[in-house]
Formats: C-alpha cells, structure tokens, sequence
C-alpha cells in the first residue's frame, strides 16, 4: 500500500459538558474537522484557519455548537471558503435555526454570496468524499435526526466514527465490508435502566451495544465515546457485563491515531 498517512485527534469524545469533558469533534489531519462540538474550541487560532473542510454528523447542538464561531474565528485570515459537508436534511437546519441572520449570520453568503466564508456541500450515505488517497465515507445511522457516522481511510487503514445512533443493521452491515477497519468509535450514551430513553432518542444502551458488536466480524479495536456526563463509570461496567472476548476501552480527548 501507499505511504500515505493519516493523523485523527481526538478534541472531544464525550456525551456532555462538566469539567474536563468536551463534546464530539475529531481532527483529521490539519485540514478536516469530523463534528464540531466543544471540543473543537480547544484549537488554537492557527489551527483554526487551516480547517478547509468540516464533516458533520448530523444537526444536535454538541456536534455543531461551535461550528458558527469557528467560522467567524477564522474568516478574516481565509482566501476561501470552508466547506461544511452535511446531509441535505441537516443543511436545513442549519441554515434555518443556526445562520438564520438571528442566532447568527448567515456566512454562507457573507462578505458576499460569490466569495462566502462558507459553503454547503451535500453528503449521500455511501459515497465518498476524496481528498487524493484520504477519503471520507458518510455511514448509515438511526437518530431521532438524520444522521451519519463516518468513515475515514488513509488509503491503508480506517477509523470509524458511529456518529449518534441507536442499533442499526446497515451500519454493522458497513463495517464488516471495510477491508482495513483498524478503529472503531462507538457511541454509548444511556445505561441499560435508560433503555426507554435510548430508543426514543436514538442512542445505545450497553445491551445494544453488545448485540452490535456480536455482528461485528473484524477484529477492530472498539473506543466507547458520547457517555452521558457523570455515567462513564457505570457505563464501562455494564458494557463489561454483556461483551464478552471483544476488547474495548473508552476513548479519551487528546489520543492520536495514526492511519
Ligand atoms: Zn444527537
Ligand atoms: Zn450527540
């Protein structure tokens, strides 16, 4: 294979605020951003202005919170556009109740619709976006919103991101066709006594987790992310009880991997 490499950090990983915590954002290499929850306000400024491209998951304010003052952080130092990738449905919303010219102004068609600080650019399910030998893969998800995870390929290995979402087949059915998955990062946001919430909202439960990982026929290396803040503990241990000889940890903000 290729020499080609890339570098993901982790800024945030986790399913709410309070102290250390941040919300999800991954930076992969020093071009692309993965979500853009609170994490992403750790970035200093001259990282910030390298951000050309952000991929979001869907449209829930801890994976979007910062993406409008990223792009007011950075637009006078740019000579073009960010690109936000997102589905068509989170666009909407976006563009609706974010850049509404009320919560903030609409950057993407300021200084002027020609030269914007930002652009939309569609994402469809299954199809990549490709940067040289990276490439990016929107993943099938089940929320309450739409939504995606994601997939990101260095030309030799992949790192998977679950995005937010519940027990999906398609989604399991996605990992196991990636030839080089070597990462996966999943969510796992209510304990198992919250199995009624999960479900309305679009979450894993440990329980659910465990029968996803069942189907999971790669011997990938399983990061648990998007814990409810206070429930980590208490999560890993449940997690614990129902997987058995499949090896997983939590991810933690600030790991670096390399692809
Ligand atoms: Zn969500
Ligand atoms: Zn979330």
């Amino acid at each position: 294979m290729s020499g080609v490499r890339m570098k993901i950090r982790v800024l945030g990983c986790d399913g709410g605020l309070g102290g250390e915590r941040r919300t999800v954002s991954l930076r992969v290499d020093d071009d692309i951003l993965i979500d853009a929850g609170s994490g992403a306000g750790d970035l200093a400024l001259d990282e910030i202005v390298r951000i050309d491209h952000i991929f979001l998951t869907h449209s829930h304010l801890d994976h979007i919170a910062l993406l409008p003052m990223l792009i007011d952080a950075a637009a006078e130092y740019r000579s073009k556009p960010v690109t936000v990738h997102a589905l068509p449905e989170t666009i909407v919303a976006l563009r609706e109740c974010v850049f509404d010219g009320r919560l903030w102004p609409d950057y993407s068609a300021i200084p002027s619709p020609d030269a914007p600080y930002f652009r939309y650019s569609p994402i469809a399910v299954g199809t990549p976006v490709t940067f040289g030998e990276r490439r990016i893969t929107p993943l099938p998800a089940r929320h309450s919103v739409p939504g995606v995870g994601y997939q990101m390929d260095s030309g030799s290995a992949a790192f998977v991101y679950s995005g937010d979402t519940t027990l999906d087949e398609r989604f399991w059915a996605a990992l196991n066709r990636i030839p080089e998955l070597k990462h996966l990062m999943i969510e796992c946001t209510f304990l198992d006594a919250h199995a009624a919430i999960a479900e309305r909202s679009g979450h894993m439960t440990p329980a659910l987790l465990a029968l996803g990982l069942q189907r999971l026929e790669k011997p990938a290396e399983v990061l648990i992310a998007h814990m409810e803040s206070g429930r980590e503990e208490a999560m890993l241990a449940e997690i614990a009880s129902h997987v058995r000889g499949r090896p997983f940890r939590r991810l933690l903000r600030g790991e670096i991997f390399e692809l």
